[in-house]
Parts: structure tokens; C-alpha cells; sequence
């Protein structure tokens, strides 16, 4: 049966036109730009100051936490150089109460988990030394130092009060001092950077390290000069604590909030819908088109719409579907992965809870259609994110005197790593943009437990620093 008119008049803010992506790609490159010099933009350029990239010869026992994706998480990573770490890890819900009450609650329970976890599962590392820890804290925080940066604001459905403006690292510490528990927390770490330096580690140098998972971002290698909105002095400072020759620092773009403005991304009244009911409206644009926290939500205001429009389940619905976030990105990547449309059909059953009398012909092509077309903006609109940066850096252009070694982006998230054909369309969507040849010399691959590892070299980083000072 050919699709109801309805639907293809939808298709435009979803099937984007190769002219579309590149025009977004270029917005993208302005938003960095006007990120990098200066401060308070919307996507926020966040300097890491983590200045050199592991080579993988690194060694130590280090703390990690993980906050912001579904769990959290606590880890001791062993990195025993040559590649090679070991990881022992526990993870600990994070409550709806504790996502929006107070900050300081928040923050006492993270510390009760690390508490817990060293009395339970840690190494006993017998020592005066405090055990040092990663903070992977994966929100938009105005990074200072490698150790301390103040929330900008809450995102993925975090919402605790009294913690924007605050330095997180400070809230962290505090817990632990009022605890009594003998750790520092020496490094503040975005998970997209802790993924690079985690890829890079286990599989050497990358430029971009991603995330596709309840939320996106992305973290990539930049000269530490390009970061202009640090001011001459803090770039002196940062260049001369670099480890290598080149003077770089890794920059957390916080893409996520790319276009909140508006310009450029094909907002539809499905997207509309999503934000103005969302607990952040007019924030975090682009993450609201690509990442798992909002792919189901958007494919449930569509099915919504077209029954409401009568074109669906004879105009029936579900407690499921009528419920907000009644369903989440599982489902979309089960849809995807489907092998029949009676696969598909008994997901409708099974998971949407509509009832099987009132599912017609042409229902499952609809609802697949409306998978699809999601899925496939996603991924295309990733692929203008990472164009963006390989352009940013140069990178799109082969290398004329050195061997082309390519460009590595290493990715983590459960979109990257669970939702079917995501890195391929993403490769197609690159080869349109960066050429067929460009789009060829990008190599992403999936750096798992990239919080957990990026999180020990990035302490790693900031002990051999303290150790220099002192
Ligand atoms: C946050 C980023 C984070 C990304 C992926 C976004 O909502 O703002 O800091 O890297 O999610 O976890
Ligand atoms: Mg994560």
C-alpha cells in the first residue's frame, strides 16, 4: 500500500537534501567559531584543558566516576600501558528524586556509591596517599581548570537545583571531606573527551571522540591558540604545560546545543511538540534531534498525529503511546533491526500495546516509515557534526608531504552502538559531504568504557601535573 499523502508531506524535515546537510555543516563551523572566541554562545567550545593525548604506555590505579547517562557509575581502572587496561565497575541508579532535588543530595549519594564501592568491591590500595579520581561528569560545565568548572546548565533530564553556577568538582569534594572518605577528585572530564583519550589510548591517535547515547556531544583536538576566549596568558600557561611539541588541547564542543537559535535544523511540529513540553525548551537543539533520550519520543508524537489525523490504527491509540516518553529508543532500534513486517507487527503488539484488531493494512509500513525517517535524520545529522570538525581542523584535506594516516573518531553511546545502520548512514551522509574520497579517510569505531578509562588518563594527566608542581 503507498503511504498516505500525510506522511510524505512530513518527509522534507527529515530526508534532508544533500544542499540542506552541507548548509548546516557550514552554520555548525560558524557556531564553533563564535564558540571558540568567546564565551556564553550556544555551542560552548569548552576547553578541557587535558593538553596532551595518551599513547597507550600509560600505567597507574586510578578512581572514575560516571554521572550523566543512564547509570551511575563507579570504576577502578588499572591501565597496565601497551593498550591494555582492566576495569572493575558497580553501577548505582540515579532517581528521578535525586535527578531534580537538591544539588547537595545528589551529590552526597555519589559519594555514598564511591564509598560503598571501595568497601565493597575496590582494590584495597592501603595508603596515606588519597586515592585519585576522574570525574566524568557529562553535562555543559565551564571548564577552568582540569579540576574545576562551573555547571552551565542541566540537560538528559537532570534538573537538581542549586548546582548551576556552582563548580562541580567542588560539590564532589565537599561530599567526600564531610564523609570522611580519603579520595581527591583530581580531574573533571566530559565523557566525550574521556571516549578520545580512551580511543586513543587503546588504538592510537584520534582526532574526534563522540557520543551517541542519551545524549550527543562531541570532544576533538584543536591547537590550544584556536581557543582564543582563554586569553593570551591562560594560553601560554596551557602551551607550556602541554606535553608534546604541537601546543594542543582537547576542546568539548557541547554540540548538542547546536542552532538553538534556529537557523538552519528542519524543526517539524513533531520536534516543536517534543521541546516546548521538554524540561529544558530552547535548549539543546540538535540533541533533541539525535540522541536516545528523545528518538522515541519523536517517532511517538508522529504516530500520534497520524492517529489522531485517522490515517493510523483506525484512529485507536495506547496507554503507551499516549503516555510522555511512554516509549524510548529501544524500540526504534528494534523496529530498525526488524526482519518482517510481522516482526514489526508483534513490537506494536508488544511494546506500543496496541491491540492486534485494531492494527490495518499499511499499518506496520506507516509505523516503520516513521522509524525510519527518524533514524535516518539522526545519523545524517551526526555526519554534518563530525564533517564539521574533520573541516574545522583542516583534516578534510589529504595530507600533501606526510603518509595519510586518515582520521580516527572513536564513538560510544547505545545509539552508536545499538540502533542498526546508524554508523553506515552516517558514513554514507560523510561521503556526500566530505567527498567520496574525504569521506573514506574517517574511521569511526566504537570506544567502549570511554568515561571509565578517558576518566583515569585524564587524572593520570592531572597527578603528573601536581606531582611536577610539588
Ligand atoms: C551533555 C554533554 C555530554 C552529552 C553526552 C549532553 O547532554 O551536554 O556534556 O557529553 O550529553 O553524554
Ligand atoms: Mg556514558
Amino acid at each position: 500500500m503507498p503511504l498516505p499523502p500525510i506522511c510524505t508531506t512530513f518527509e522534507p524535515y527529515f530526508l534532508l537534501s544533500d544542499e540542506r546537510l552541507q548548509d548546516i555543516v557550514n552554520h555548525f563551523r560558524k557556531e564553533m567559531e563564535e564558540g571558540l572566541a568567546g564565551y556564553g554562545k550556544d555551542v560552548a567550545m569548552v576547553p578541557s584543558f587535558v593538553t596532551g593525548v595518551p599513547d597507550g604506555t600509560e600505567e597507574g590505579t586510578f578512581l572514575a566516576l560516571d554521572l550523566g547517562g543512564t547509570n551511575l557509575r563507579v570504576c577502578e581502572v588499572r591501565l597496565f600501558g601497551q593498550h591494555k587496561f582492566e576495569i572493575k565497575q558497580q553501577k548505582y541508579k540515579v532517581s528521578d528524586e535525586l535527578k531534580e532535588g537538591e544539588a547537595r543530595i545528589l551529590f552526597d549519594y555519589i559519594a555514598d556509591s564511591v564509598d560503598a564501592f571501595l568497601t565493597e568491591i575496590g582494590s584495597d590500595i592501603s595508603s596515606n596517599e588519597p586515592m585519585h579520581l576522574g570525574f566524568t561528569f557529562s553535562f555543559p560545565v565551564e571548564q577552568t581548570a582540569i579540576d574545576a568548572g562551573k555547571l552551565l546548565t542541566w540537560t538528559k533530564g537532570f534538573n537538581a537545583k542549586h548546582a548551576i553556577g556552582n563548580d562541580v568538582v567542588k560539590l564532589l569534594q565537599d561530599a567526600f571531606d564531610r564523609k570522611h572518605i580519603h579520595v581527591r577528585c583530581s580531574a573533571l572530564v566530559n565523557d566525550t573527551v574521556g571516549t578520545l583519550l580512551s580511543r586513543s589510548y587503546q588504538s592510537g591517535p584520534a582526532l574526534i571522540g563522540a557520543i551517541f547515547g542519551t545524549g550527543t556531544n562531541g570532544a576533538y583536538i584543536d591547537k590550544t591558540r584556536t581557543v582564543q576566549k582563554l586569553g593570551e596568558d591562560k594560553i601560554k600557561q596551557a602551551e607550556a604545560g602541554g606535553e608534546h611539541a604541537g601546543q594542543f588541547m582537547v576542546v568539548n564542543t557541547e554540540w548538542g546545543a547546536f542552532d538553538n537559535g534556529r537557523h538552519c535544523l528542519p524543526v517539524s511540529i513533531f520536534d516543536n511538540k517534543l521541546d516546548r513540553e521538554s524540561i529544558n525548551p530552547r535548549k539543546q537543539a540538535f540533541e533533541k534531534m539525535v540522541s536516545g533520550m528523545y528518538l522515541g519520543e519523536i517517532t511517538r508524537n508522529i504516530l500520534l498525529h497520524l492517529i489522531d489525523s485517522s490515517v493510523l490504527f483506525n484512529g485507536y491509540s495506547s496507554k503507551t503511546i499516549n503516555t510522555h516518553y511512554g516509549y524510548d529508543a529501544a524500540f526504534v532500534s528494534a523496529v530498525e533491526g526488524a526482519k518482517s513486517p510481522e516482526e514489526v507487527k508483534k513490537l506494536i503488539i508488544s511494546q506500543l500495546g496496541v491491540k492486534a484488531e485494531h492494527i490495518g493494512e499499511g499499518d506496520v509500513e506507516i509505523v516503520q516509515w516513521a522509524i525510519r525517517v527518524v533514524a535516518i535524520r539522526a545519523s545524517k545529522l551526526a555526519a554534518c557534526a563530525i564533517a564539521a570538525v574533520v573541516q574545522h581542523t583542516g583534516n578534510d584535506k589529504v595530507p600533501k608531504d606526510e603518509e595519510d594516516k586518515g582520521v580516527d573518531v572513536g564513538v560510544d553511546g547505545s545509539v552508536a552502538e545499538f540502533l542498526p545502520n546508524f554508523s553506515e548512514r552516517v558514513s554514507e551522509a560523510l561521503a556526500v559531504l566530505l567527498g567520496k574520497e574525504g569521506g573514506k579517510r574517517i574511521r569511526m569505531g566504537l570506544a567502549k568504557d570511554g568515561s571509565g578509562v578517558g576518566a583515569a588518563l585524564t587524572a593520570l594527566q592531572a597527578k603528573k601535573a601536581m606531582d611536577k608542581r610539588t
